[in-house]
C-alpha cells in the first residue's frame, strides 16, 4: 500500500508545486485567515471529504474515511503567514504587501493537500481514518493548536504526526528524535519606575539604568544558580529601552525577554525566581515595578514509538537522504498540545533550495525552498499515517 501511495504522490508533484506557489501569492496573517482556510476547504470538499470550518477559529478539519473500519490518524499542517515584505524575484511572489510566507506554511499546506488526494484514490482499499488538521495561527502566542483541539479537533484520534520543512538543512534529511524537540517559549516583561531626576546628582535619585543593568545581569544566574545543569534552559533579553538624554535619569526602564527550556517544572521555577530578584533588586533601590511572566507554547515532545515509526519508514521514502537524531532546537511550535493530548511525532526535513547555497533562514524576505521537499516530505508523512492505520 505504501508503494503504491509513492506512486500517486509523484504523480501528483506538480499539483503539489501548483499549489504552493498558488498559496504562496495570497498569503494570510496569523488570526487573520480567510481565504487560505476557504482554498483548503474547498478542495476537501471537491474529494468529498467531511470538512469542518471554523475550527477553534479559522482552522479547517477534513476527514478521509477508508472503505474498512480501522483507527483514526491525523496529520497536522499549519498554513499561515508572517508581517515580512517579499524580496524575491519570482513569478509567484507574494502578491500582498507586507506579508509573505516567509517560515513555509504554504508548503505545509500543499503537503497535506496533495496527501489527502492521493490516499482519497487508495480509499476504496483503505482502513481507517485519516483526519487532515489544517492549523491557523501557529505563528503567534495562544497560536490556533489550543483552540483547535478544545473544539474538537482530535476527538477520536489515536495519534497525530506533523512535519516542519527546513531551508537550512539539505533536502530530504529527517531530523527527528524520540524526546524533546523544541523548546517551551515564553516571554517576561518588567517595567521598573522611580522619581528619576538629573544625572549630576544621581544621590538624589534612583538611577534606573544603573539598577536595571544589576537586574539583566543577575538574571543571568537563575540558569547558572537556580536550575539543575541537567536541564537546558535559555533566558534572554530581548528588549531593553530606558532615557531620552545623556544628562537625565530616566523614571522609567522596560525589559521584555525570553524563557526557553524544556519542562513546566522548571518554567514554574525560573518565573519564581525572576520575582525573587526583580523585588529584591527593586525593593534594595527604592524603585517600583511591575512583572509579567506570559507562558506561551510548552516544549515540542515526541513521543519515543511514533518517532521510531517515521523512523522506520523514511527508510522506503526515496529522496530521503539522511536520517538524523536531531539536536533538540530553542524555538518553538504549538504542535506542542497536540502531542500532549495523543501520541505522535514531529519532524524537520531538510529543503535547502540548490539555487541558493547561502539559503535565506526561515523568516527572512528572501526566504526559499526547494519545491521537491513536497513530494518527499508528504511520503514520509503518508507512510507513516499507513503504517500506523495498519499496525496493531
Ligand atoms: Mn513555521
Amino acid at each position: 500500500m505504501q508503494k503504491q501511495l509513492l506512486n500517486e504522490l509523484n504523480l501528483l508533484e506538480d499539483e503539489m508545486i501548483h499549489i504552493r506557489r498558488y498559496l504562496h501569492q495570497y498569503p494570510e496573517l496569523s488570526f487573520h485567515e480567510e481565504k487560505t482556510p476557504q482554498y483548503i476547504a474547498d478542495y476537501h470538499r471537491n474529494l468529498g471529504h467531511e470538512v469542518r470550518t471554523n475550527v477553534g477559529g479559522r482552522g479547517v478539519v477534513a476527514k478521509l474515511r477508508g472503505a474498512k473500519p480501522g483507527k483514526t490518524v491525523a496529520i497536522r499542517a499549519d498554513f499561515d503567514a508572517l508581517p515580512v515584505q517579499e524580496d524575491n524575484d519570482v513569478p509567484y511572489a507574494s502578491k500582498v504587501p507586507g506579508v509573505m510566507h516567509a517560515c513555509g506554511h504554504d508548503g505545509h499546506t500543499a503537503i497535506a493537500l496533495g496527501l489527502a488526494k492521493s490516499l482519497n484514490r487508495m480509499q476504496k482499499e483503505m482502513k481507517g481514518t485519516v483526519v487532515f488538521i489544517h492549523q491557523h495561527a501557529e505563528e503567534i502566542v495562544p497560536g490556533g493548536a489550543k483552540s483547535m483541539i478544545e473544539d474538537g479537533c482530535l476527538d477520536g484520534v489515536d495519534c497525530i504526526y506533523g512535519a516542519h520543512l527546513w531551508a537550512p538543512f539539505p533536502l530530504g534529511e529527517i531530523h527527528i528524535n524520540g524526546g524533546n524537540i523544541m523548546a517551551a517559549t515564553d516571554k517576561f516583561e518588567i517595567e521598573i519606575t522611580a522619581k528619576g531626576g538629573h544625572a549630576g546628582v544621581p544621590h538624589e535619585a534612583t538611577d534606573l539604568i544603573v539598577l536595571a543593568s544589576q537586574l539583566v545581569v543577575t538574571l543571568q544566574s537563575i540558569v547558572s544558580r537556580r536550575i539543575n545543569p541537567f536541564e537546558p534552559v535559555v533566558l534572554s533579553v530581548g528588549s531593553f529601552h530606558a532615557g531620552t538624554s545623556f544628562n537625565i535619569l530616566p523614571d522609567k526602564v522596560k525589559i521584555i525577554g525570553t524563557v526557553r527550556c524544556f519542562s513546566d517544572a522548571v518554567r514554574k521555577k525560573v518565573d519564581a525566581e525572576l520575582k525573587k530578584i526583580i523585588n529584591a533588586l527593586c525593593e534594595m533601590a527604592g524603585a517600583g515595578y511591575t512583572f509579567g511572566y506570559e507562558y506561551g507554547y510548552p516544549a515540542v515532545v515526541n513521543h519515543p514509538e511514533e518517532a521510531a515509526r517515521i523512523e522506520h519508514v523514511s527508510k522506503n521514502v526515496p529522496d530521503v537522504s539522511k536520517i538524523i537524531t536531531m539536536q533538540p532546537m530553542m524555538i518553538g511550535e504549538d504542535f506542542a498540545y497536540y502531542l500532549k493530548e495523543v501520541p505522535g511525532a514531529y519532524f524537520l526535513i531538510g529543503a535547502k533550495d540548490p539555487a541558493n547555497e547561502n539559503a535565506f533562514p526561515h523568516h527572512h524576505p528572501k526566504f526559499t525552498f526547494d519545491e521537491r521537499v513536497l513530494r518527499i516530505a508528504s511520503s514520509v508523512l503518508g507512510c507513516v499515517a499507513l503504517e500506523s492505520l495498519y499496525s496493531g
